[in-house]
């Protein structure tokens, strides 16, 4: 059965029931507020084109993390009322108009229906599941790109622990200037790992297979945080990383205040090989 009115507002797994057919309208294209991962901004680029370099400078904001969207409320990437991007278009505009849901400790995922946008033509109905919906734009194999980029955090939360010592630092304002100088539109300091976050063709040719590029840049990213001296930097880096993969901040601290003592003395150690 189609249903054009808009379905009420629940959390659904993958085996709810949920079908959406995109007409092309554009008008969900417009007025939004899309977090990127660092794999979408490599995949925007490679749909551009261009290097990441260029593409956080053409189609985002805030260091990358943020799709752009110009004064009249259309996104950089729309061209007429279809996605110029199509193939290569962010996780958020591929799960469009289902959001998601997803805990760090858990591999328990939800789905949430969105707001449409008005005067959508989109049609909802219930003749598929929400599993066959994803499928279909791709959604698993993203959100398997950026499950690569998860043990990042550990990294980050490791090196942090070795860096501060949360005996003399309070943890929960370290946290929060963390979360603030990640989050903040404008006014924040320079931070060379959260602009190698979401510039991966620095690490990479820029014609290289996606999945190369993705492996090269974590691992570019880990050696940088490990040789990092900066806990502030990596705090802002770590909570940009945390939500641009879809979880909350506090994923990103979850344990950096737990390291003690036997951490930070390996950290010393550590510094003496650090060039
Ligand atoms: S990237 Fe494409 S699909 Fe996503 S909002 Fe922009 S134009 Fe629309």
């Amino acid at each position: 059965m189609i249903v054009t009115t808009r379905l009420p507002v629940k959390r659904m797994r993958s085996d709810s029931e949920f079908s959406y057919r995109c007409n092309s309208c554009g008008r969900c294209c417009r007025d939004k507020v899309i977090t990127l991962a660092p794999y979408d901004v490599l995949t925007i680029a490679r749909a551009a084109g261009i290097t990441t370099a260029d593409a956080v400078a053409r189609f985002t904001i805030r260091r990358g993390s943020i799709l752009r969207f110009d004064a009249d409320g259309a996104c950089a990437a729309l061209d007429g009322p279809r996605c110029g991007l199509h193939r290569g278009r962010p996780l958020a505009c591929r799960l469009y108009p289902l959001g998601i849901e997803r805990d760090f400790d858990t591999p328990a995922q939800y789905f949430i229906e969105l707001e449409p946008a008005p005067g959508s033509e989109g049609v909802y109905g219930n003749d598929g599941t929400v599993a066959g919906f994803l499928d279909a734009q791709g959604v698993p194999e993203y959100l398997a790109m950026n499950d690569r980029y998860r043990p990042l955090l550990a990294i980050f939360r490791q090196r942090i622990g070795e860096l501060v010592d949360f005996e003399t630092i309070e943890p929960r304002e370290f946290w929060r200037v963390a979360a603030r100088e990640a989050l903040s539109e404008s006014g924040y300091d320079a931070n060379e790992l959260i602009d190698a976050l979401f510039d991966a063709d620095r690490f990479a040719d820029a014609h290289e297979d996606v999945e190369d590029a993705v492996s090269r840049h974590v691992e570019a990213l880990a050696a940088m945080a490990r040789g990092c001296r900066d806990a502030r930097a990596l705090g802002a880096a770590a909570v940009m990383l945390a939500v641009s993969l879809g979880y909350s901040p506090s994923a990103a601290c979850l344990a950096g205040e737990e390291i003690g003592e036997k951490n930070r003395a390996a950290a010393k150690r550590n510094d003496h090989s650090i060039p």
